[in-house]
Protein backbone atom coordinates (compact mmCIF):
# COMPACT_ATOMS: atom_id res chain seq x y z
CA UNK A 1 0.00 0.00 0.00
CA UNK A 2 1.58 3.30 -0.84
CA UNK A 3 1.56 5.89 2.19
CA UNK A 4 0.12 9.32 0.94
CA UNK A 5 3.00 12.07 1.47
CA UNK A 6 3.00 13.98 5.09
CA UNK A 7 2.74 17.23 5.09
CA UNK A 8 2.82 18.61 8.26
CA UNK A 9 1.31 21.59 10.25
CA UNK A 10 2.66 24.98 8.71
CA UNK A 11 1.99 28.78 10.22
CA UNK A 12 0.07 30.31 7.48
CA UNK A 13 -0.39 27.48 4.98
CA UNK A 14 -3.35 26.96 3.09
CA UNK A 15 -3.23 23.15 3.63
CA UNK A 16 -1.52 20.73 5.26
CA UNK A 17 -1.91 16.85 7.37
CA UNK A 18 -3.95 18.01 10.47
CA UNK A 19 -3.26 17.12 13.75
CA UNK A 20 -6.58 16.24 15.12
CA UNK A 21 -7.70 14.13 11.84
CA UNK A 22 -4.51 13.62 10.16
CA UNK A 23 -6.57 14.35 7.19
CA UNK A 24 -4.55 16.52 4.25
CA UNK A 25 -7.08 19.25 4.35
CA UNK A 26 -7.89 23.04 3.32
CA UNK A 27 -7.11 25.48 6.48
CA UNK A 28 -9.22 28.77 7.47
CA UNK A 29 -7.09 31.55 9.51
CA UNK A 30 -8.25 34.07 11.91
CA UNK A 31 -6.59 36.17 14.25
CA UNK A 32 -8.31 36.33 18.07
CA UNK A 33 -10.21 38.31 19.64
CA UNK A 34 -10.40 38.11 23.31
CA UNK A 35 -13.98 38.19 24.85
CA UNK A 36 -14.58 39.11 28.20
CA UNK A 37 -18.35 40.12 28.49
CA UNK A 38 -21.21 38.21 27.56
CA UNK A 39 -23.16 41.51 26.35
CA UNK A 40 -20.93 41.41 23.59
CA UNK A 41 -21.15 37.84 22.85
CA UNK A 42 -23.13 35.08 21.70
CA UNK A 43 -26.14 33.88 24.51
CA UNK A 44 -24.55 30.21 24.12
CA UNK A 45 -21.26 31.15 25.32
CA UNK A 46 -20.48 29.94 29.41
CA UNK A 47 -20.37 32.89 31.05
CA UNK A 48 -16.79 34.07 32.58
CA UNK A 49 -17.21 34.30 36.93
CA UNK A 50 -19.13 37.73 37.37
CA UNK A 51 -16.90 38.76 39.90
CA UNK A 52 -13.76 38.01 38.03
CA UNK A 53 -12.46 41.49 36.62
CA UNK A 54 -12.95 41.13 32.50
CA UNK A 55 -10.95 42.34 29.61
CA UNK A 56 -11.46 42.32 26.05
CA UNK A 57 -8.74 42.54 23.27
CA UNK A 58 -8.16 42.08 20.36
CA UNK A 59 -5.09 40.15 20.85
CA UNK A 60 -1.63 40.86 19.01
CA UNK A 61 -0.89 39.55 15.91
CA UNK A 62 1.48 36.91 16.61
CA UNK A 63 -2.06 34.63 18.09
CA UNK A 64 -3.22 33.17 15.39
CA UNK A 65 -6.29 30.23 14.94
CA UNK A 66 -6.81 28.18 11.94
CA UNK A 67 -9.74 25.40 11.36
CA UNK A 68 -9.34 22.06 9.49
CA UNK A 69 -12.32 22.22 6.91
CA UNK A 70 -12.30 18.37 7.32
CA UNK A 71 -12.68 17.61 10.96
CA UNK A 72 -13.13 21.89 11.71
CA UNK A 73 -11.13 21.30 15.04
CA UNK A 74 -8.84 24.68 15.47
CA UNK A 75 -5.37 24.86 16.06
CA UNK A 76 -3.83 27.50 17.97
CA UNK A 77 -0.97 29.48 17.21
CA UNK A 78 1.48 31.54 18.92
CA UNK A 79 4.08 33.09 16.18
CA UNK A 80 5.15 29.53 14.09
CA UNK A 81 4.61 27.19 16.93
CA UNK A 82 1.04 25.65 17.57
CA UNK A 83 0.30 25.68 21.14
CA UNK A 84 -2.68 23.52 20.56
CA UNK A 85 -3.70 20.63 20.76
CA UNK A 86 0.04 19.60 21.81
CA UNK A 87 -0.17 15.66 20.19
CA UNK A 88 2.55 13.24 19.28
CA UNK A 89 2.87 13.31 15.51
CA UNK A 90 4.58 10.04 15.96
CA UNK A 91 3.84 6.33 16.42
CA UNK A 92 5.05 5.50 19.97
CA UNK A 93 8.35 3.86 20.54
CA UNK A 94 9.27 0.39 19.91
CA UNK A 95 8.81 -1.44 23.07
CA UNK A 96 12.05 -3.22 23.69
CA UNK A 97 13.90 0.16 23.92
CA UNK A 98 15.50 0.82 26.85
CA UNK A 99 12.71 3.07 29.31
CA UNK A 100 15.80 5.74 29.14
CA UNK A 101 15.30 5.65 25.36
CA UNK A 102 11.98 5.69 25.34
CA UNK A 103 11.40 8.59 27.50
CA UNK A 104 14.01 10.58 25.06
CA UNK A 105 11.90 9.35 21.99
CA UNK A 106 8.74 10.87 23.27
CA UNK A 107 10.11 13.98 24.37
CA UNK A 108 11.51 14.47 20.68
CA UNK A 109 7.85 13.97 19.69
CA UNK A 110 6.46 16.10 22.09
CA UNK A 111 8.92 19.36 21.23
CA UNK A 112 8.65 18.34 17.43
CA UNK A 113 6.06 20.63 16.72
CA UNK A 114 7.77 23.57 18.24
CA UNK A 115 11.46 22.92 17.38
CA UNK A 116 12.28 20.40 14.85
CA UNK A 117 15.91 20.88 14.80
CA UNK A 118 15.79 20.32 18.76
CA UNK A 119 13.98 17.20 18.57
CA UNK A 120 16.13 15.76 15.87
CA UNK A 121 19.01 16.37 18.34
CA UNK A 122 17.48 14.46 21.17
CA UNK A 123 16.83 11.68 18.40
CA UNK A 124 20.86 11.52 18.26
CA UNK A 125 21.31 11.02 21.43
CA UNK A 126 18.46 8.50 21.30
CA UNK A 127 20.20 6.67 18.98
CA UNK A 128 23.22 6.91 20.98
CA UNK A 129 21.58 5.48 23.32
CA UNK A 130 20.34 2.73 21.49
CA UNK A 131 24.05 1.70 19.91
CA UNK A 132 24.88 1.54 23.66
CA UNK A 133 21.86 -1.23 24.51
CA UNK A 134 23.02 -2.79 21.15
CA UNK A 135 25.98 -3.44 22.56
CA UNK A 136 28.52 -1.03 21.43
CA UNK A 137 30.06 1.43 23.02
CA UNK A 138 28.03 4.25 22.56
CA UNK A 139 30.57 7.29 22.42
CA UNK A 140 30.98 7.65 18.74
CA UNK A 141 27.79 6.56 16.45
CA UNK A 142 29.95 6.26 13.63
CA UNK A 143 32.73 3.74 14.90
CA UNK A 144 29.64 1.66 16.62
CA UNK A 145 27.87 1.81 13.06
CA UNK A 146 31.40 0.21 11.76
CA UNK A 147 31.06 -2.45 13.93
CA UNK A 148 27.61 -3.38 13.41
CA UNK A 149 28.87 -3.89 9.92
CA UNK A 150 31.50 -6.08 10.58
CA UNK A 151 29.63 -8.11 12.74
CA UNK A 152 26.96 -8.67 9.53
CA UNK A 153 24.57 -5.96 9.81
CA UNK A 154 22.01 -5.96 7.08
CA UNK A 155 21.87 -3.23 4.58
CA UNK A 156 18.93 -1.69 5.53
CA UNK A 157 19.43 -1.07 8.88
CA UNK A 158 22.80 0.02 8.18
CA UNK A 159 21.71 2.97 5.91
CA UNK A 160 18.59 3.87 8.73
CA UNK A 161 21.41 4.25 11.31
CA UNK A 162 23.42 6.40 9.08
CA UNK A 163 20.94 8.40 7.81
CA UNK A 164 19.56 8.73 11.57
CA UNK A 165 23.60 10.01 12.14
CA UNK A 166 23.67 12.14 9.41
CA UNK A 167 20.41 14.11 10.53
CA UNK A 168 21.42 14.30 13.92
CA UNK A 169 24.32 15.33 13.02
CA UNK A 170 22.93 18.23 10.84
CA UNK A 171 20.76 19.57 14.20
CA UNK A 172 23.55 19.51 16.56
CA UNK A 173 26.17 21.26 14.17
CA UNK A 174 24.06 22.77 11.03
CA UNK A 175 25.77 21.71 7.79
CA UNK A 176 24.25 20.98 4.65
CA UNK A 177 20.67 19.96 5.72
CA UNK A 178 18.33 22.50 7.00
CA UNK A 179 16.35 20.79 9.22
CA UNK A 180 13.83 23.60 9.67
CA UNK A 181 12.88 24.00 6.43
CA UNK A 182 12.83 19.97 5.80
CA UNK A 183 10.92 19.21 9.11
CA UNK A 184 9.23 16.04 7.48
CA UNK A 185 12.72 14.61 7.28
CA UNK A 186 12.96 14.68 11.33
CA UNK A 187 9.71 12.93 11.39
CA UNK A 188 11.23 10.07 9.17
CA UNK A 189 14.13 9.99 11.82
CA UNK A 190 11.34 8.82 14.38
CA UNK A 191 10.04 5.52 12.00
CA UNK A 192 14.02 4.86 11.45
CA UNK A 193 14.36 4.50 15.71
CA UNK A 194 11.61 2.39 15.63
CA UNK A 195 12.33 0.36 12.11
CA UNK A 196 15.84 0.01 13.52
CA UNK A 197 14.51 -1.46 17.36
CA UNK A 198 12.24 -3.81 15.39
CA UNK A 199 14.93 -5.71 13.37
CA UNK A 200 17.88 -5.61 15.89
CA UNK A 201 15.91 -6.07 19.18
CA UNK A 202 12.14 -7.22 18.25
CA UNK A 203 12.89 -9.72 15.65
CA UNK A 204 15.59 -11.66 17.00
CA UNK A 205 13.67 -12.10 20.61
CA UNK A 206 10.67 -13.35 18.61
CA UNK A 207 13.19 -15.77 16.86
CA UNK A 208 15.28 -16.95 19.92
CA UNK A 209 11.88 -17.36 22.05
CA UNK A 210 10.34 -19.60 18.76
CA UNK A 211 13.55 -21.65 18.52
CA UNK A 212 13.36 -22.03 22.68
CA UNK A 213 10.25 -24.26 22.04
CA UNK A 214 11.72 -26.79 19.87
CA UNK A 215 12.38 -30.04 21.57
CA UNK A 216 15.36 -30.53 22.67
CA UNK A 217 16.51 -33.24 20.88
CA UNK A 218 16.08 -31.38 17.76
CA UNK A 219 17.81 -28.70 18.83
CA UNK A 220 20.84 -30.80 19.83
CA UNK A 221 20.53 -33.01 15.98
CA UNK A 222 20.84 -28.65 14.51
CA UNK A 223 24.00 -28.18 16.52
CA UNK A 224 25.43 -31.92 15.55
CA UNK A 225 24.44 -30.85 11.71
CA UNK A 226 26.25 -28.05 11.88
CA UNK A 227 29.71 -29.49 13.50
CA UNK A 228 29.40 -31.48 10.22
CA UNK A 229 31.93 -30.50 7.43
ZN1 LIG B 1 -8.84 17.96 10.82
Amino acid sequence: MKKEKYYPPEHLKGQFNCPHCDVYAKQSWAYIQAQGYMSLGNASYRSIENSLSKFQEMLNEEWTISRCEHCKNIIIWFGGNILYPKKLMVELPNDDLLDDIKKDYLEAATIFNDSPRASAAILRLALQKACKQLGEKGDNINDDIKNFVKKGLNEEVQKSLDTLRIIGNNAVHPGEINIEEKPELVLKLFKLINFIAEKMLTEPKEIKDIYEELPDNAKEQIIKRDKQK
